[in-house]
């Protein structure tokens, strides 16, 4: 006998409702000039094919369960202890975690526009989601951030998709105001921002969240973490999975951090190649928001000088066309007339470039 099983309607309730979260395009076939999803240009420290090499042998073996390495060298190197941090599958699989474990009612507060993993999480945890706006000037309203009430607020410093870095009297203030855990979502800061670690001593309701994916070249890798007060990491440890880091990723990103040197090379390119694209786009007579980040969020002008979600629309669509994708947020007011330039290799900006003058619409 045959049976039937209705899972949309035998899904918990929070569940049915949930929208997953849409990344950003990964295009098949060769030739494409890929600046959607502020990916690292360049390849991570030559010390990691090294270092995954020599894991082979071990693969049959469980991983070490809490990346006790790893956590131990991040701790070293921002004057903390090895209890202060936790490795996640990727940066997300930390804000997962933080939300199920801390954002009780009334959920969990983030700004708008930022991340839109954020209402994914507080969705697949069934908890409530607090939006803060913004307006086009990208101020910081801490005021508003408190009046919230969330028992966790995401705060992407610097911010996506805009690229704007928030001074750390503006966090402290934020840190201050709140009574739930601020969480600084630092995913960029290697780009140009200031980082919070220096707050940790004086504030037990901080975390910080880093990743592995942008400025160490290792998206493909998954590695993320969080630094914080000790009991907050204990809590976070009691949720997380078993073996959430292979020791392929553990090796791997231990590698990428030591190799000092290397990041330190890269991460100069990457900000020298933005601040050059910039100037171009500047030369276009385009607004563009100072980016501390990997990505440049620009509001492109047609011909006749104007700017508006048709305009950022088509010209999204003609890179499209000349194989060079870029991403476009339609769906904010504060987005929808401008696109995101992730910065690749100085051969790539060049074809970008190439492709927005070769765009019919182009002054
Ligand atoms: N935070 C922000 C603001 C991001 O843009 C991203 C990547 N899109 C992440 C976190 C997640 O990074 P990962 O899971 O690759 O560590």
């Amino acid at each position: 006998m045959k049976k039937t099983f209705d899972a949309l309607d035998r899904a918990l309730p929070h569940i049915q409702d949930l929208h997953a979260y849409v990344p950003g395009e990964q295009p098949q076939g060769e030739g494409w000039v890929k600046l959607n999803t502020n990916e690292n240009p360049y390849a991570p420290s030559p010390k990691v094919a090294d270092a995954i090499a020599a894991q082979l042998a071990d693969l049959r073996k469980y991983p070490e369960p809490i990346s006790a390495k790893l956590r131990a060298a991040i701790g070293q190197r921002f004057g903390l202890k090895q209890a202060n941090v936790i490795i996640g599958n990727g940066s997300d699989n930390i804000l997962d975690l933080i939300t199920r474990c801390f954002a009780s009612a009334p959920g969990a507060g983030h700004t708008v526009p930022s991340y839109s993993l954020y209402p994914v999480v507080a969705g697949m945890s069934g908890q409530g989601l607090l939006d803060v706006n913004f307006d086009r000037s990208m101020q910081l309203d801490v005021d508003a951030m408190a009046a919230t009430q969330a028992k966790v607020f995401f705060l992407t410093n610097p911010n996506a998709p805009t690229g704007v870095a928030f001074p750390l009297s503006q966090i402290e203030a934020a840190l201050q105001a709140i009574d739930g855990l601020l969480v600084v979502d630092e995913a960029y800061v290697d780009f140009g921002g200031e980082s919070a670690v220096t707050l940790l001593k004086d504030y037990e309701n901080l975390v910080v969240v880093r990743t592995f994916s942008k400025s160490y070249g290792l998206a493909g890798m998954r590695v993320g973490f969080a630094m914080a007060a000790a009991p907050i990491i204990g809590i976070l440890d009691r949720v997380r999975d078993a073996y959430n880091l292979d020791r392929v990723a553990q090796a791997a990103a231990l590698a990428a951090f030591e190799d000092v040197d290397y990041f330190e090379v890269q991460r100069q390119k990457v900000m020298a190649t933005r601040d050059a694209t910039r100037a171009q786009l500047d030369a276009y007579g385009w607004f563009t928001y100072p980016s501390a980040t990997n990505f440049l969020f620009t509001e492109p002008k047609n011909a006749a000088g104007e700017s508006s979600a048709e305009v950022a629309a088509d010209l999204f669509e003609h890179l499209k066309s000349q194989r060079v994708l870029v991403r476009y947020f339609p769906s904010h007011p504060l987005t929808c007339a401008f696109i995101r330039v992730s910065i690749g290799t100085d051969a790539e900006m060049k074809a970008f470039l190439t492709a927005v003058e070769s765009w019919p619409n182009h002054a």
